[in-house]
């Protein structure tokens, strides 16, 4: 019986296994993950499960796992290619006749001397659990790095009556999103009380057992009775060094049917890799690109499983355009498009009663993505458009 081994039981390894059962695979699924739950979804853990609306059973993924084996707790260590072999962190190997990689990504953590009790990173259901027992006892939040995990969790532990000072290099909050939609974003964070240290650097964080502060360039300490760290992240792929597998900063490429390519751009046979973890070219991007938003895992996921079943010549292409979400007080930020590809953001809508705005992403002319600030609807032309000419 064939045997297909996803390695990565979050969105992208539970929605493969799924999709690979929607599409008629009836032979062995093994989904290998090293954390401890079930496939869950990661958007609530800096909103609804950081601000205690919602279980972490609320945030598991919904649909049938009954029919696919489930190796939790369990981290693969390396991979034979040649063998069609896995070798897990406990010793034992696991042969395989396909493999997905959907190992996506862990928080970038504090790249400074070894941290002190009370600094966290925000990826996982045991990172929120941690982060909030530290939060019981705290008046005092330092967050670091003002991307969309940064700005959520400031408006979350805001909500919650924290004061929380979030601190970046850049010259506004979620920089890809802008000057303008950025600035309005500044301000409604300043609005519901977050105080801003914009266009500095972290020198160190301070503390003995625990943490005290977090001192800027300029000198000034922060006072900090708990700390998150929200620079970024890093893709899980090193159980693949030595594979022969290209790798584009970390992240497995992989062609538009969502074959991983070797050094030389040939697919590697009978791997597959989605989500987080893979990079793959975007028509809008100069070369491959990581796309770290929950719809791309998601397409990426189903074309792959489509393509694990069909014959070698009826493959489809994965015609995706990155769409995201954030949800920070009242602004319900979306966003189609490759923002990066943008040499140019205009501002073509603002409705300040509303606190609604629209922004075109526009290279060399062409509208290549949108931004929208509580203007859900407004976004849908767009993505229809956008998805339209990537097909
Ligand atoms: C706090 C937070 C909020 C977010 N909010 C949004 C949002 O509002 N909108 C949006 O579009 N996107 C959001 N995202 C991004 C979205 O969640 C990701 O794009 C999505 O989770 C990617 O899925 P994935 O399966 O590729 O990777 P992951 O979800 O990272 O899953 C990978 C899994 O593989 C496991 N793994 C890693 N290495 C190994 C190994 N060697 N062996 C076995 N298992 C391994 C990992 O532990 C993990 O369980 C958010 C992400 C975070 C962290």
């Amino acid at each position: 019986m064939r045997r297909i081994v996803i390695v990565g039981g979050g969105l992208g390894g539970f929605r493969t296994a799924r999709s690979l059962r929607a599409a008629g695979f009836d032979g062995d699924v093994i989904v290998v993950g090293d954390e401890e739950s079930l496939p869950y979804d990661r958007p609530p853990l800096s909103k609804q499960l950081l601000a205690g609306t919602f279980t972490p059973e609320q945030c598991l993924l919904a649909g049938e796992t009954s029919d696919v084996r489930w190796l939790l707790g369990t981290a693969v260590a390396g991979v034979s290619l040649g063998r069609q072999v896995l070798t897990l962190t406990d010793g034992t190997d696991l042969g395989f006749d396909d493999l997905v990689v959907a190992t996506g990504r862990r928080a970038r953590p504090w790249p400074g001397p070894p941290t002190v009790a009370r600094v966290h990173t925000l990826r996982s259901l045991a990172d929120v659990a941690a982060f909030q027992a530290d939060l019981a006892d705290a008046v005092d939040v330092v967050v670091i790095g003002a991307g969309f995990v940064g700005c959520e969790a400031a408006a979350t532990l805001r909500q919650r009556g924290l004061a929380v000072t979030v601190v970046d290099v850049s010259a506004h909050p979620m920089p890809v999103l802008g000057d303008v939609a950025g600035e309005v974003a500044r301000k409604r964070h300043a609005e519901h009380g977050v105080r801003w240290r914009l266009g500095t650097t972290v020198a160190a964080i301070e503390g003995q057992a625990r943490v005290r502060g977090v001192r800027l360039a300029d000198g000034e300490l922060l006072p900090a009775d708990a700390v998150l760290v929200a620079i970024g992240s890093l893709p899980n792929t090193e159980w693949l060094a030595g594979a022969g597998v290209a790798l584009r900063g970390g992240a497995v490429e992989v062609d538009r049917t969502g074959r991983a390519l070797d050094e030389a751009g040939a697919p590697v046979p009978g791997l597959w890799a989605v989500g987080d973890a893979a990079a793959w070219a975007h028509p809008h991007a100069p070369g491959p690109v990581c796309v770290e938003h929950w719809s791309n895992a998601r397409d990426m996921a189903d074309v792959v499983a489509t393509n694990l079943v069909a014959a070698a010549d009826e493959r489809t292409v994965l015609t995706s355009v990155p769409s995201f979400w954030s949800d920070q007080y009242d602004m319900k930020i979306k966003s189609v498009g490759y923002l990066r590809a943008a040499d140019q953001l205009a501002l073509v809508e603002e409705d300040p009663a509303r606190r609604a705005l629209l922004v075109e992403a526009r290279r060399a002319g062409e509208v290549v993505g949108v931004i929208a600030f509580n203007m859900p609807k407004a976004v849908l032309g767009y993505q229809r458009a956008l998805r339209l000419r990537s097909a």
